[in-house]
Formats: structure tokens, sequence, C-alpha cells
């Protein structure tokens, strides 16, 4: 019989669903033809996979060689299908053993001479090959990635020769394994000094895992407080952590396999298409949002960033997914981030300044803030003012701040309170759950309608104060939300007084 199966994987979005490789010989002018939707590095292949195969001494079958990539119609692209296409034609002319292709799976790009290179979204295919209990076959520059799946039985190999050595019992392949994993160091929130406010609210942000925006001057210090957030968070679980990995490792940029259990923290220029921030391309990749994906992203700049690519934001900040599509193709990415997003108070930087230097007029302002939506605001839980430090709080023998931590303790801590209370983070309760876990006393619940009045608050603003609210009870270890508590988390609804809001 001429005719051989072996089992591959294909990239879409961050799942790797099994493609089987057919290929069958037949009678006939030689010809290689692949079929399956390849794309265009599919056909490429066809010259790579040949010249690899006599590279390595094997003998190219001079008949009408057919392969199909199966399903159809499933997107397949980039040469992650050179390896199970050459093992096919090689099992299908008998040149190796058909049999041992049945319980793995391969995946690999040729070079001409018959070497492995590696190929990216190894670590979906990973976890999946672990699902479907079959065993791996990687390029060994692959092998590190595809061993964070911790059930995966993953094998390396560096060339087309080692793996027909290994299914023919004359070689035995190394099994995969991780690197140790790397010291990290995150800034510390001891290197900050002053800021008491928005210290405060870092911490309320980290303890409830809600999106912040910080208002001051240039160099007030928000890229500085920015950066500390991921430290203060509590370390990631390994089910995110791998999901965040996934991400990267689909994502064309690369995962670093000794840093994989870190959070995320990215921050992207303002200059960065919209592309770039929310995924897209034709073939889709994800963007800075799933990048950030259980970690922070940091928008430095926000109006100046462009308005279409900010509204996009909108959809993932509520539902922590994304949704890339792009003529027939599209991807879903996951993108659970915590926003952290820094402007200026004006167009010149320095309204509110004790000096005086702003120059700005009130339309200026108005102008200038409205480029922020009020539904992105309404989305942001608390908004801070970073003020510019007074000379004595930068001499060089002024007190350092408190580490990172004892604050990430304290948050670690509120954090149980949520988990054992709903089972995830304050930010992340939906309405129906505000309402049963977020409750005011009689006094209360009146203050909070009066500001409500006051600010002209939406419905989905007065939801996010009261999480906040909770957050800041969780941090005081409190059981019901006290008065100074709802306080708190109004006074961080800043920019709901100002012009920006009814002008969206
Ligand atoms: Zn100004």
């Amino acid at each position: 019989m001429s005719l051989a199966l072996v089992h591959s994987r294909a990239r879409a979005g961050v799942a790797a669903p099994p493609v089987r490789v057919e290929v069958h010989l037949s009678g006939g002018l030689p010809a290689t033809h692949i079929v399956g939707l390849p794309e265009a590095a599919v056909r490429e292949s066809r010259d790579r996979v040949r010249a690899a195969i006599l590279c390595a001494q094997f003998e190219f079958p001079a008949r009408r060689i057919t392969v199909n990539l199966a399903p159809a119609d499933l997107p397949k692209d980039g040469g992650r299908f050179d390896l199970p296409i050459a093992l096919g034609i090689l099992a299908a002319s008998g040149q190796i053993d058909r049999d041992a292709l049945a319980d793995c799976e391969f995946l690999g790009e040729l070079g001409l001479t018959g070497e492995l290179r590696a190929i990216d979204g190894v670590l979906p295919a990973a976890l999946a090959a672990a699902r479907a209990g079959r065993r791996l076959v990687v390029p060994t520059g692959s092998g590190a990635e595809a061993a964070l799946a911790r059930d995966v039985q993953a094998q390396t190999a560096r060339t087309l020769l080692e793996v027909c050595a290994a299914l023919n019992g004359t070689k035995v392949l190394p099994e995969a394994c991780a690197p140790p994993p790397q010291a990290i160091t995150i800034p510390d929130m001891a290197d900050v000094r002053g800021q008491a406010h928005a210290r405060r609210a870092l911490e309320v942000a980290a303890a409830g895992n809600h999106h912040l925006l910080l208002v001051g001057t240039p160099g007030c210090g928000k890229t500085l407080l920015a950066s500390r957030l991921p430290g203060l968070l509590p370390p990631a679980s390994e089910e995110e952590a791998l999901e965040t990995a996934a991400i990267a490792s689909v994502s064309g940029r690369g995962l670093d396999p000794a840093r994989w259990r870190q959070r995320p923290y990215r921050a992207p220029h303002h200059t960065a298409s919209a592309v770039a921030l929310v995924g897209g391309g034709a073939d889709p990749r994800p963007g800075e949002i799933s990048l950030a994906h259980n970690g922070v992203l940091f928008l430095d700049e926000l109006p100046e960033w462009d308005r279409r690519a900010l509204e996009v934001l909108r959809e993932p900040l509520e539902s922590g997914t994304v949704t890339v599509s792009r003529a027939a193709r599209s991807a879903e990415f996951p993108a659970r981030f915590q926003l952290v997003a820094a402007m200026n108070p004006c167009p010149c930087g320095w309204a509110g300044d004790p000096g005086g230097r702003c120059r700005c007029n009130p339309e200026q302002v108005r102008r200038y803030r409205a480029k922020i939506s009020g539904p992105l605001l309404d989305r942001i839980d608390l908004h801070v003012d970073v003020p510019r430090l007074p000379p004595q709080e930068l001499r060089p023998d002024a007190p350092n701040g408190e580490d990172s931590a004892r604050i990430r303790a304290r948050v670690e801590r509120a954090r149980v309170m949520q988990l054992q209370r709903a089972g995830k983070a304050n930010a992340q309760l939906g309405q129906a759950e505000t309402m049963r876990d977020c409750r005011l006393g009689e006094r209360d619940q009146a203050l909070l309608e009066r500001a409500i009045e006051r600010l002209q608050l939406s419905a989905r603003s007065m939801h996010r104060i009261l999480r906040v609210a909770r957050t800041i009870a969780d941090l005081d270890g409190a059981t019901n939300i006290a008065s100074a508590h709802l306080t708190e988390a109004l006074g961080y609804r800043r920019l709901d007084r100002g012009p920006s809001q009814r002008a969206a």
C-alpha cells in the first residue's frame, strides 16, 4: 500500500487544531501536489521537502505524490508541515516504519539540507498533544517551549535524519526540557518617593484588579508608578501563565521560556497602530492587549492615541477577549489585561501646577480631554492626580517608600477575601454580583445616589464605584462597606467632574 498518515497541528488563534497529513503515491508522471487549502508557504514546502529528503540520502519517489492536509477548511500556513509531509512521503514509499507514526505528532520546518528549524505556536500544540495523549516531536529550537506544557511527552530532533532513525528504532531522541526559570527583577515601590495618594490608588488597583488612569504633569512619575504594578499583583497561577505564554507563542514575536511565569507588562508607544494594539493581519496575530493578558497594559499619553484604536479597547475591557477578523479569517484572543493609562492634565502639561506655567485656555483643555471618550473613561475605575513632587522629597536623603513585598502581602490578603466570596477579583464582578456583594448601609446608599446625581454618572460608573469601595473594604479586612470606603471610592472618579464626560 502506498498511503501514509501523519498527525500534526495547525495554528488558529491560540488554538492548535489537529491536522491529518495524508500522503498517497500512485502511477503516472512524477509530480507532487499538496491539496487542502495550502497557502503560499505550504506550496514552498514542496521544494524544501524534496531537497531535505534527497540531502538525507533517501530516495525521492519518482511517482505521482498527492499530499492532503485535512480538514480542508482549516487555514494552514508556515513551514510547520514540512516535517510531517516529508515523513509521510518516506512512509508511503516504505523507507521508514509506517506504524511508528501512529501515536506521535510532528511539527517542524525543514531547511534544504534537512535540518529542522524552530516554528511558532509550539506551546498550544504541545498542550493539545498532551490532551490527545500523543507524543510530540519538535525541532530542537522549539523544545524548551514544548516542555512548558506539563503533561506533554515531547522529544526534540535536529534533523530529518534523526527523526527517521528514531522511527526506525536505531536512535532515541532526547526529551524536551524547560530551561531553569530566570530570576525576575521587577521595579520596586521602594524607589517611589512621596506620592502617597497615587501609591494608595495603585494598591487599590492591584487588590481588586481595577483599571487606573494617572493624570499629572510631565516627569511627575506616572511611568515609574505604572511599571511597579506587576510587582504588587499576586503571582500568576500556572494556568494563567500558560495562557499568557500561549499568546506570546503565536504572536510571531517569540516566547522566552525562561520568563514565562512572569506577569506581562506591555507599554506600547502611542504611535502604535490599531492592529499593533488589538491584533490583526491577514493571518490574525494577537496585539499588545492580548500580550498583556493576565498582566498590565500601560498606555502613556492617552489623548495622543488614535481614537479608533482606543474605541476598540471598549469591548475587551468589558469581556476580556478580542475578536480579530480580516477577510474570511477571524480569531479570538484572550485580552484580560489591567489597564494603566496616563495623561497630562492639559495640552501643555502644566494645568494645576502651582508654578502657574500653564498657558492653555479652557477650550483647549476641554478639547484635549474630550479626545478620550466618555464610554472609555467610564470603564476606568480609578482616576488619580499625580502632582509634581516638592523639591525636599527629591533630595537623595529623603526616605524611601514602602517596598513592594509589603504592599503585595496586603493585596494578596484582600484577593483571598474576593476569591472566597465570589471566586474572582472585584473588578470582574458582573452586575448582579455587584448588587449582591457590594451592599451599602442606608445612609451610604443615599450618599451614593446624591453623588451620582451631582456627577451625572452612568449606571456603569455606579457599579464601578461600588466594586472599588468593596476592594477598599477588603484591604481593610472589613465584611461590610463602610462610609469611609465609599467616600474614598468616590474620590477616584475625578475626571467625571471634568468637561470631557459630558462632551462625549
Ligand atoms: Zn496647559
